[in-house]
């Protein structure tokens, strides 16, 4: 049963270091047939082995912000000095077709979205303490000490928003992790405001028994 069949949009944020992509990636692994994750863009430069159109999609400051004047991002942020954004038309299309459609996103987008998609789910993944955070971070090795410190700045930020989510998972592991997105992505399906036009449909054929 579900209300439409509009798919459904799961938000996931969580701050730089925790594992975000690589919950993600164990989530597509298992579930990649029902998913599809929206590539977002942005102006940073890619990472060794980051792909385009796969991790990002790269593009200059000046495109990013002509497709900004055209409205074509369903939200976007500044990042450490780059932008990052939600093509819109991609999203649309993806619900419309009944796809669950994932965004990856920070706490400022995941705002914007709140604000314009009522019915998306949102997810806050948390490392096991702030320790293991800083360890992560700085062992990925990718960035300068002073991009680091900044990314770990806004990551306490964020740890402070995590309370607008409606589902905070902790990244033990990322199996775990994995696991406790799926169960809420099921959940989320049973909620009778999902199901109600099978409902209706139940209970009309219940009203003609009745008869
Ligand atoms: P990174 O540079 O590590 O790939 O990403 C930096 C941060 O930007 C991460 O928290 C990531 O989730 C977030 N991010 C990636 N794409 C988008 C996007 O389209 N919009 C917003 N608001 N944040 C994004």
């Amino acid at each position: 049963m579900k209300l439409d069949n509009r798919g459904l949009l799961i938000v996931i944020s969580g701050p730089s270091g925790v594992g975000k992509g690589t919950v993600r990636k164990a989530l597509f692994e298992r579930k990649g047939h029902d998913l599809v994750y929206s590539v977002s863009m942005t102006t940073r430069q890619p990472r060794a082995g980051e792909v385009e159109g796969k991790d990002y999609y790269f593009v200059s400051k000046e495109e990013f912000e002509e497709r900004i004047k055209e409205g074509k991002f369903l939200e976007y942020t500044k990042f450490v000095g780059n932008y990052y954004g939600t093509p819109l038309d991609r999203v649309e299309e993806q619900l419309d077709l009944g796809k669950e459609v994932v965004l990856e996103i920070e706490v400022e987008g995941a705002k914007q979205v709140r604000k314009k998609m009522k019915d998306a789910i949102f997810i806050f993944i948390a490392p096991p303490t702030m320790a293991d955070l800083k360890a992560r971070l700085t062992s990925r090795g990718t960035e300068s000490e002073e991009i680091i410190k900044e990314r770990y700045q806004k990551a306490c930020r964020e740890i402070g928003l995590a309370y607008l989510y409606n589902y905070i998972v902790v990244n033990d592991t990322v199996e775990n992790a994995a696991d406790k997105i799926i169960a809420i992505i099921r959940s989320e399906h049973a909620r009778t405001i999902r199901s109600i036009s099978g409902y209706k449909k139940l209970l009309e054929e219940a009203n003609n028994e009745h008869d």
